[in-house]
């Protein structure tokens, strides 16, 4: 019976935008109100804050040679950086999702969970793209991989641009969203160059599907004429469609997204897109990119919601220890200092804005382990 006690730190919620000043306990991997006899392990958090585990909802963690210049691994984003739970956001298909069951899923001590691509092969460089051509887009093997899978599979992802789906792409979406409804999940898709036109991806999307690098700086995204926001994604927003940031290498700016907050549009989930070259320079961590929507005027209780409840929400793993830290729940929790100091940041088109304030995760507990931060952020 492993008792352990987070003491000294506020303990969130983010879905009350309260906190308290109180211990959390953990007994064998769950949280409760009281531990039977004193913890085995005690860990002082004075003056952090304690949030239910981080979750990165868009990451490319399927390190392996298939990719040549090799993803990032789960820990390097995930428990390295303070975050208790990455999903990769299609770097396996139907064809590669064994290599990703076998090469990620046992090796990593973060929480993985997966959206699997349409495309079969999933991301290796393929001339032409992964989902350009029919054969590539095997709905009843992508269905099939839910049977074996449904643990970890959380939806399928779709990348709606030019350069990974060539001219097919329309085809390949209708695809992605009826492997989506088979198997009773949300459909994540990725928009960027044309084609496909985005008008004509977004209105394929059902309440609960989501969009990610929503605010991108290229031609063609979310603003239309006069950077008025387009009907369709407006309409997609109203019908409950998900919005996620997916920041990557070049898919976000400050301007799209503080123009289209402007109209009312929302950022549901935070997520940054790592992989290897989106942390050398332009995402870097999870933290950094949260800081970039504090730059944008969202308050803490705001962008830990955005890390935590709303992914948690988005996949459906509320139920498994996500999203809050409710008595009974298996344990998830993101330790973090609030450093008072501004702090600049630059999105992928290379503009800055100021963020009032630093986010420093500290650890992060899974089950009855904790990791200390070791990776820059
Ligand atoms: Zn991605």
């Amino acid at each position: 019976m492993a008792r352990i006690t987070i003491q000294g730190g506020r303990v969130m919620d983010p879905l009350a935008g309260t906190a308290e000043l109180r211990p959390l306990h953990i007994l064998d991997g769950h949280i409760v109100d009281s531990l039977p006899a004193p913890p085995d392990r005690l860990i002082d958090v004075a003056g952090a804050w304690i949030a239910p585990g981080f979750i990165d909802l868009h990451t490319h963690v399927f390190s392996h040679g298939l990719f040549g210049s090799g993803l990032v691994t789960a820990d390097r984003i995930g428990v390295e950086q303070g975050v208790a739970c990455v999903v990769d956001a299609g770097s396996a298909g139907a064809a590669t999702i064994e290599g990703f069951n076998t090469y990620v899923m046992p090796t990593q001590r973060t929480s993985v969970f997966a959206f699997i691509n349409i495309g079969s092969p999933g991301l290796p460089h393929l001339t032409g793209g992964h989902s350009s051509r029919p054969e590539y887009c095997d709905l009843a093997a992508t269905v099939r991989a839910f049977e074996r899978h449904g643990e970890w599979l959380v939806g399928v992802k779709m990348l709606a641009s030019q350069s990974h789906a060539g001219s097919f792409g329309i085809e390949a979406i209708k695809l992605a969203r009826k492997a989506a409804e088979l198997v009773g999940k949300p459909m994540m898709v990725h928009i960027g160059n044309a084609p496909p036109v985005i008008d004509d991806v977004l209105d394929l999307l059902r309440p609960g599907d989501i969009v990610t690098h929503a605010y991108h700086g290229k031609t063609g995204g979310v603003l239309g004429y006069r950077d008025r926001v387009i009907p369709a994604f407006r309409e997609a927003v109203e019908r409950g469609v998900i919005v996620d940031l997916g920041h990557g290498q070049s898919s976000f700016s400050f301007r799209t997204c503080e123009i289209a907050l402007e109209q009312g549009m929302p950022v549901h989930c935070i997520s940054t897109d790592l992989h290897r070259g989106s942390l050398a320079r332009q995402a870097v961590s999870l933290a950094r990119t949260m800081c970039k929507m504090r730059a944008l005027g969202f308050s803490l209780f705001e962008v830990i919601r955005a890390v935590t409840r709303a992914p948690a929400d988005a996949i459906g793993i509320g139920s498994r220890g996500f999203g809050d830290l409710s008595v009974g729940s298996r344990a998830h929790a993101t330790v973090f200092l609030e450093i008072d100091e501004p702090w600049e940041l630059e999105d992928a088109e290379g503009e800055r804005r100021i963020a009032p304030s630093r986010i420093e995760p500290v650890g992060v507990l899974i089950g009855d382990a904790w990791y200390e931060r070791s990776a820059p952020l």
